[in-house]
């Protein structure tokens, strides 16, 4: 990606953007977003990073791990190690059977009213949320330079398939009729089109977009390997 400087009010980075603590001055981690488990390898060079305390920075891998593992699984239609793409996944599934077994719990198998047969996997919610989450105040933070240190209003985490053609369509559509703050890394893509497609930012191709959005609030969606579609709204 393009790494782009910003000129946003340096006060705005005295504070760690998940747990709102006084960073100034502490040992910090830089943690990226999105979180780089979600992506392929090789990491594409100048993936987006904040300055995060490093209880949080910590805190938040185990849940990574779980994302990362049961998107795996819904992609490849199996909680089994060997048939994971990625090496790490089959790993972990391997190292921790129980976190396979807890992902296939979760598995509901419907037939369809062609007589099909049709897979829904139920994820641990508040583990996807709290990484979605942490990703969205990466993505905000980064483009925006707007700490979000509350509590969003909402977050909601749905396959792209459950959507309906106008659903999808609204979701896609992050066009944004004003201009992002002076200064701030969107505006610098909004002249330069930097990573810019149809207003997503493009992480990854077919892995990772996101979309910081300026409506009535603020919002951060993103598509997780075309299949996931998430949004977090803070009011
Ligand atoms: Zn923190």
């Amino acid at each position: 990606m393009i790494q782009i400087e910003e000129f946003v009010d340096e006060r705005q980075k005295s504070w760690c953007i998940h747990c709102g603590d006084y960073i100034v001055g502490l040992t910090t981690n830089w943690d990226h977003a999105p979180t780089e488990s979600l992506l392929d390898e090789p990491i594409p060079p100048g993936l987006p990073k904040v300055r995060v305390c490093k209880p949080c920075n910590e805190g938040f891998s185990s849940d990574e791990e779980y994302f990362r593992t049961f998107l795996s699984c819904v992609l490849s239609g199996t909680t089994a190690p060997e048939g994971q793409k990625n090496s790490k996944v089959r790993r972990a599934l391997a190292r921790r059977p129980a976190l396979g077994v807890e992902i296939e719990a979760g598995k509901r198998e419907f037939s369809t009213l062609g007589g099909g047969k049709m897979i829904i996997w139920q994820p641990d919610a508040p583990r996807v949320e709290r990484v979605v989450m942490k990703n969205a105040r990466g993505h905000a933070f980064y483009e925006m330079g707007e700490p979000m240190l509350e509590k969003p209003d909402h977050v909601w985490v749905m396959p792209l398939v459950s959507l309906s053609r106008e659903e999808v369509d609204e979701f896609e559509n992050v066009a944004t009729s004003g201009w992002a703050e002076v200064g701030s890394r969107m505006m610098v893509r909004q002249i330069t089109g930097a990573d810019l497609d149809d207003g997503w930012v493009v992480v990854q191709d077919n892995v990772y977009r996101y979309a910081v959005l300026q409506r009535g609030g603020l919002t951060v969606r993103s598509v997780i390997r075309n299949y996931l579609a998430t949004e977090v709204h803070w009011n």
